[in-house]
Formats: C-alpha cells, sequence, structure tokens
C-alpha cells in the first residue's frame, strides 16, 4: 500500500483487527520512509458496482465518495461513527444485493436517504434538500460538492 504522505510503496502493517462487527478489517499502516500513520480498510466486495447517471453516463460505484456525503450530511450530528459505518456498509450491501450491476445514480440517492431517516432526522432532512437540487443537476459530484459546508475556503 502506498504512503499517502510521501508515495512510498513500501509500507509497513503495525496492527490489524476487525471492525464494524466483523465486516472489515481495519489495518494501521507506518511508513519508514517518512514515519507517517494511516489506517486502510478490507472488505468484501461481492461485485463491481456500476453507476449510471440519468445522462446515461457510467462510472464505477465509489464507496469513498457516498462515504463522504454521508458523513458530510451528520456532520455535528450525535452518531457513533461506528454506527454511521455500519450504515454505509449496509448501503453498500443493499446496492450489491440488488440482483443487477447498473444501477442508476437516484436509486443509491433514495436508498441512502432511507437509511438516513431510520438513523437521524436531522441527517435526512440535509440530506434530502441537497438531493432534491441534485437529481435535476444529476451529477454525483455536483451533488458531493453542494453538501460540503460553505465554511471551509480550500479545505479539502
Ligand atoms: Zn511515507
Amino acid at each position: 500500500m502506498r504512503c499517502p504522505f510521501c508515495g512510498n510503496i513500501d509500507t509497513q502493517v503495525k496492527d490489524s483487527r476487525p471492525a464494524e462487527d466483523h465486516v472489515s478489517i481495519r489495518r494501521r499502516r507506518f511508513c519508514p520512509a517518512c514515519g507517517g500513520r494511516f489506517t486502510t480498510y478490507e472488505r468484501v466486495q461481492l461485485r463491481d458496482l456500476v453507476v449510471i447517471k440519468s445522462n446515461g453516463k457510467r462510472e464505477d460505484f465509489d464507496r469513498d465518495k457516498l462515504e463522504r456525503s454521508i458523513r458530510i450530511s451528520m456532520q455535528k450530528r450525535p452518531i457513533e461513527p461506528d454506527r454511521i459505518d455500519q450504515m454505509i456498509s449496509g448501503i453498500v450491501r443493499r446496492l450489491e444485493s440488488m440482483g443487477e450491476t447498473d444501477i442508476p445514480s437516484n436509486r443509491i440517492g433514495e436508498i441512502v436517504m432511507e437509511a438516513l431517516a431510520r438513523i437521524d432526522t436531522v441527517a435526512y432532512v440535509r440530506f434530502a434538500s441537497v438531493y432534491k437540487n441534485f437529481q435535476a443537476a444529476d451529477d454525483f459530484e455536483d451533488f458531493v460538492h453542494e453538501l460540503r459546508p460553505p465554511t471551509a475556503p480550500g479545505e479539502e
């Protein structure tokens, strides 16, 4: 695994342990070149999912992107990080078990909203209000961008 700080590819695993009720393995990694420490998660991927946008474009499903948008909608909400991880894993499992490899982007939005509605009303409303604009634009990138709080210019 390449070091995200210096690009060195020879990093070491310091610790491995199950996370999220044993649906993933959390690995603490160490880069001997720069001393950087980072964490990776290993998960079962049942199948490769493809997102179909309303304009017909296809792109590989990106769990990290989904996770970013969900975490932003849950900012400053009193929700355990483990609970959020579990929810995201549940959403991905649902997508993977839909029987289709190609999934319309609006279907993903609906599933996320259903999951959020069960966990936190405020996060649900935040996500849903952006999702309405999202359906007009129907571009996941725009969607994630809109969810980003306007308070952090230049911060990525
Ligand atoms: Zn490094």
